[in-house]
């Protein structure tokens, strides 16, 4: 099988799917020194950020900023075309910065070309070819055919671990209780809003988000998402989070089927703001996300499962790669639009966080495999907390640096020197606190 699949390209590390964690793992590896080749099904970067059109990065604890690093790095690139607002009163203080979904897309190309990574688009991963434990190539989808691509080490970044399921790692899906994944959503854009009436505008959030839970109780208007109507108008890049459906991201047919009825509610809304919405009346459906938004799929097993106790007894840990702080955030896998967001009770209090293992990343059944973004090692509950995308910064640029370490000593993902990997993240502006790591070390 494999001498009969021709091969495309060769690299040191292969990172699978250009998402938030792709992109990072990806860079941080060139960085480091590797030959690295990215490989995106999608004709552009950026996963959930660029095509479900998911504008935004969350980097505190509400007290202090906890996430710098890459992410910091977007906003600070971002910054010089303007494509970039922070948006300090958000909700819950979380540092949260609305980023423009197309100035995004030429940071992301920036990045990865400028530390001569390999890149292409437009090619889908459809097999892999390993020897036991090794995994020796991933095979691409391209308009030759198949091809292959090798690798020393491998990381998994497609949301849906799909190099881990083709490797015959141990993977999860959804709630333990019935494998059902969280409630997906399509991202829409509006236009025409009467901007000289702000505040008229803003004072009806409130009464309108009322009448739109009234109307869905009385099935007069769809299932919709619970927040970011109203603030959205007011940004610079309005879009809103809004038809919710519940569906399996891992059957292209229901994935179709989820998207085009998500879709199809679309005019619902539109009309409904028109005529309730004072300073709406004009409004226009701009645009709507390329692809249906996916929250969660498939997540391959590590080394560590994350859990939800690990949230809220913020632990800490001894190969911590980062902190997070985003609670237990699970929108209804009925598709309702109802989320846990909504319930402050399972917030963590401001200026705490937990901690990131670096174990979730290092796939228990293959020893060249790493995992990141929303398809590392965590229970349902877990992921719910881990996925925003600032965290899945965190986790590529620990994958990439891990990847650099272990090729570097020629030692397996499982055994690298992780105070090594921490000193790498540290020194590549990463936040660590490293009382709680040695904390966690002595206990
Ligand atoms: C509607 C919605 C709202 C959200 N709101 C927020 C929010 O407000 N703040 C926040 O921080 N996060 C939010 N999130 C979560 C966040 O956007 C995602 O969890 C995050 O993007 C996950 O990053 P990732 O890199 O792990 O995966 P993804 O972003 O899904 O990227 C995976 C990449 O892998 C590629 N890929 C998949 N399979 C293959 C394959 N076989 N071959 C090649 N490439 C492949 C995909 O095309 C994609 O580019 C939201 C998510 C959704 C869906």
């Amino acid at each position: 099988m494999r001498q009969n699949i021709p091969v495309l390209l060769k690299a040191e590390v292969v990172v699978v799917g250009g998402g938030p964690a792709g992109i990072c793992a990806a860079i941080m590896a060139a960085r480091g020194g590797a030959k690295v080749a990215l490989i995106e099904r999608w004709p552009i970067l950026g996963g959930q950020s660029t095509m479900a059109r998911v504008c935004m990065w969350h980097t505190s604890d509400r007290k202090k900023e906890v996430i710098l690093g890459l992410t910091r790095e977007f906003v600070e690139r971002l910054k010089v075309y303007d494509g970039v607002q922070q948006l300090p009163d958000f909700p819950h203080r979380y540092e949260t910065y609305l980023f423009s979904n197309e100035w995004i897309n030429i940071v992301y190309d920036q990045m990865i070309r400028e530390c001569g990574i390999r890149v292409l688009c437009y090619t889908p991963c459809v097999g892999i070819l390993k020897s036991e434990r090794k995994l020796e190539a991933i095979v691409v989808g391209s308009k030759m055919g198949l091809r292959q691509v090798q690798g020393d080490i491998f990381v998994d970044a497609t949301g849906d671990g799909d190099v881990g399921f083709f490797s015959g790692c141990e993977t999860m899906v959804g709630r333990e209780s019935d494998g059902k994944v969280q409630g997906m959503t399509v991202v829409a854009g509006f236009s025409g809003l009467d901007r000289s009436r702000r505040k008229e505008i803003e004072e009806a959030h409130g009464p309108i988000f009322k009448l739109m839970d009234k109307f869905c109780q009385q099935g007069k208007l769809p299932s919709h998402g619970p927040h970011w109507f109203g603030g959205n108008f007011i940004w610079k890049w309005p879009g809103t989070l809004i038809a919710c459906i519940d569906g399996n991201p891992l059957s292209e047919e229901d994935l179709t089927r989820a998207t085009m009825e998500a879709r199809a509610k679309l005019p619902k809304f539109l009309s409904f703001f028109r005529e309730y919405w004072p300073g709406c009346e004009k409004l226009e459906l701009a645009w709507t996300a390329p692809s249906i938004g996916i929250r969660e799929s498939r997540r391959v097993r590590g080394l560590y499962t994350f859990t939800a106790e690990d949230i809220y007894k913020k632990r800490s840990f001894p190969d911590a790669i980062g902190h997070g702080f985003w609670m237990v955030d699970i929108h209804d896998p009925e598709g309702s639009g109802r989320t846990t967001w909504m319930d402050k009770s399972t917030y963590l209090e401001p200026g705490t966080t937990y901690q990131i293992p670096y174990r979730i990343l290092v796939a228990r059944d293959m020893d060249n495999l790493l995992i990141a973004g929303r398809c590392a090692s965590a229970t349902h509950e877990g992921m719910a907390g881990l996925r925003v995308q600032s965290h899945c910064h965190l986790m590529g640029q620990a994958a990439g640096a891990a990847a650099v370490l272990s090729l570097e000593q020629n030692i397996l993902l499982a055994n690298i020197d992780v105070t090594k990997l921490q000193r790498r993240l540290v020194d590549s502006g990463v936040f660590i606190d490293e009382k709680r790591v040695k904390n966690a070390r002595q206990s």
